[in-house]
């Protein structure tokens, strides 16, 4: 980055908090300004996947210098600092309680010095609520890895530790220390490891960050899974020292909460040890990561709870799907942020309470009813899907925007349900009618 940058010009915005809690001139963050509290856990039950029938589900608030999230909540992803297509004002109307934005990213560009400059990632991008940055080490690792969006879950019989995608040069190498790897942007030589991502983070300064570590894939041999997990915790350990220094050191901005993340791919002794490893740490919260297969992503959860602290908040790292958000919740999850909404909005693929439809497909032409009947989002309120779908065919950007907000909306919406239900005390019949509605079964 540069190492003198032009200084910055002043600037006027006066509808940002600009006092966030625990900020003090010449002092470092005060830590107090982030905390979780309890409102409602779920009861214990016979199908509990948590030790003597736990289950780990509930609802709280999480307190930041930003304000405050209610759990369990959907996070949208704005990976440049931006939801694609829809202004933070949009994101606030329908409901969205916080962002979170991808570190890598950030540092390919703009790099972390315009947003310290800025005064933050909510300053930068005009969000007054609570942010999230991940550590980088997932789009370091896969992009490296050549799958780029995803990491490959069906490998029945394919195990391997030097798997790349089909056609594509490895562009990341691990080590001790850290990750080198090119940059997919424009080929540059980079190098990532525990420091370096808390120190973009810290410029970064979103209210929640994440321990660098590293993430394998499903085909990765046991051997392999095992070695990454101890060295997941040695970065982890490193990550703590320098998040400690960077705090201390950066006097007058908010403090900001760090999580390690649980590695340990499908097999449930090296989730449990990795649990206990991250738990001994002083981390404020915990990321659920990497690779997990469909049918045990709850016991996933529960296994790890087990061995948390209940006062720290739990955040599922780049969740896929609906019923996973269910098992996820259920079992302890109060934070899932997911692409997929946005994503797949932009490419006519609409959420609903009774399933995903293309609304690209011939029947909507001349449909002039709403997205999804009975949603309240500003997209259905005035627009239809013989519209929307005439603007994605034109691809017209606000085709992008009407359908990204209707499945943010969507999925905000939903983890408010779920919110509701748990403090209502209905859980487990609002969980069955919504999978049986979107799947249906
Ligand atoms: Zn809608």
């Amino acid at each position: 980055m540069h190492s003198s940058p032009c200084s910055p010009k002043v600037n006027h915005m006066t509808d940002l908090l600009e006092h966030p809690r625990g900020a003090e001139a010449g002092k470092p963050g005060d830590r107090s300004a982030f905390s979780f509290e309890t409102i409602t856990r779920l009861s214990p039950s016979a199908q509990g996947l948590g030790r003597d029938g736990a289950r780990y589900g509930r609802t709280g608030i999480i307190h930041t210098p930003h304000g405050d999230i209610r759990t369990p909540a959907f996070v949208p992803v704005g990976t440049q600092a931006a939801m694609k297509a829809v202004l933070p004002e949009t994101m606030k109307e329908l409901g969205a309680q916080c962002m979170l934005a991808n570190a890598f990213h950030l540092f390919e560009r703009p790099g972390e010095d315009v947003l310290d400059a800025a005064g933050g990632l909510g300053r930068f991008m005009h969000w007054d609520r609570p942010t999230f940055t991940d550590s980088g080490g997932f789009q370091v690792l896969s992009l490296g890895a050549g799958f780029k969006k995803t990491l490959a879950m069906d490998v029945t019989g394919m195990k391997s530790d030097d798997v790349i995608a089909k056609g594509k040069e490895r562009l990341a190498f691990v080590d001790e220390d850290g990750v080198t790897f090119k940059s997919p942007l424009n080929g540059d030589k980079h190098r990532f490891s525990a420091e370096i991502s808390m120190g973009i983070q810290h410029k970064i300064g979103a209210d929640i960050m994440f321990a660098f570590d590293e993430l394998t894939t499903l085909m990765n041999t046991r051997g392999y899974q095992e070695q990454s997990v101890e060295r997941t915790f040695r970065w982890a350990k490193r990550c703590v020292a320098e998040h400690e220094r960077l705090t201390a050191a950066r006097l007058g901005k908010p403090y900001q909460a760090l999580y390690g993340v649980v590695q340990g791919a499908n097999y449930e002794d090296l989730r449990r040890h990795a649990a206990e490893q991250i738990a001994s740490l002083d981390f404020d919260g915990v990321g659920i990561g990497g690779a997990i297969e469909k049918r045990i992503i709850g016991n996933t959860c529960a296994w790890i709870c087990d061995a948390m602290p209940e006062s720290r908040p739990r955040h599922v790292l780049g969740i896929a799907s609906v019923d996973d958000i269910f098992a996820c919740v259920e079992n302890g999850g109060d934070t899932f942020d997911c692409v997929a909404p946005a994503r797949c909005g932009r490419n006519g693929a609409i959420f609903t309470r009774f399933g995903r439809y293309n609304i690209k497909r011939a029947e909507h032409k001349l449909d002039f009813g709403p997205l999804e009947e009975g949603c309240d989002c500003y997209t259905c309120r005035n627009y239809s899907r013989a519209y929307v779908d005439h603007l994605l065919r034109a691809r017209e950007i606000n085709g992008f925007t009407l359908a990204t907000i209707h499945n943010e909306h969507f999925f905000v919406k939903l983890l408010d349900d779920i919110r509701d239900s748990i403090d209502g005390g209905y859980f487990e019949e609002f969980r069955d009618e919504s999978l049986a509605h979107f799947y249906g079964k």
